[in-house]
């Protein structure tokens, strides 16, 4: 019983210090998403086919968390976007403290959108509240289509869902009418794009609510 009281104590914290990051995103007008997924699932592909749609249309920076290396902050860092990664040395899930720390290393100045991109791990990231606007949850036809009966928190916690790698679906075993029903039978209220990042096919209708979103948020401006 004590190991459930310690785990209810570090959340608790978490959740104040996602708090003060949300008041800091509002008071800079910045619309934050915290993009999660099993690992492999694309996120980086999209964070790159993101940031070449919206160049001109959305100003963006962007958090990476990994377990270990700075490879995918690399991958950003090509987009001329401000990116700083996350090191976790092990933690399999970003934490509230750890995103807050890592804006003092962020030039926000006229930023509309944030993007975090988790550790790739579908269980702990649901339950850690990062400050953010909206949980992106990306599943890739490669994972097959009962995802969303295995990990349910995530997908109950997300406000959108992005099928990715759809391109491959010819050679799979993969439904995505099953894949979206299991999802929506989770949560029916998620928005759900299917993608893919090497034909660039649905990038920009995801691309659209990114953007109706930030301005939305930064509408005060
Ligand atoms: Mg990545
Ligand atoms: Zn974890």
């Amino acid at each position: 019983m004590s190991v459930i009281t310690i785990e209810r104590k570090v959340l608790e914290k978490n959740d104040e210090v996602a708090r003060q990051n949300r008041t800091a995103f509002a008071q800079r007008n910045i619309f934050t998403i915290n993009l999660v997924s099993s690992p492999g699932a694309g996120k980086t592909s999209l964070v790159e086919k993101t940031l070449e749609t919206l160049k001109g249309r959305v100003n963006i920076a962007v958090v990476e968390g990994d377990v270990q290396t700075d490879l995918d902050a690399q991958r950003v860092a090509k987009y001329s976007v401000p990116v700083v990664q996350i090191v976790t040395n092990g933690a399999c899930h970003l934490e509230a403290k750890l995103v807050q720390d890592a804006l003092v290393n962020l030039n926000l100045t006229n930023i509309n959108l944030l993007i975090i991109e988790n550790v790739g791990n579908l269980v702990c990231p649901a339950n850690y509240d990062l400050g953010e606007h909206a949980k992106v949850v990306v599943a890739s036809t490669t994972e097959g289509d009962d995802k969303p009966l295995k990990y349910p928190a995530m997908f109950r916690n997300a406000s959108a869902l992005i099928i990715n790698k759809t391109d491959l679906l010819p050679y799979l075993p993969c439904s995505i009418d099953a894949l979206k029903l299991n999802a929506l039978s989770i949560n029916p209220s998620l928005e759900i794009f299917e993608t893919s990042c090497t034909t660039g096919k649905g990038i920009e209708p995801w691309c659209r609510w990114l953007e109706k979103r930030s301005v939305k948020e930064t509408g005060a401006r």
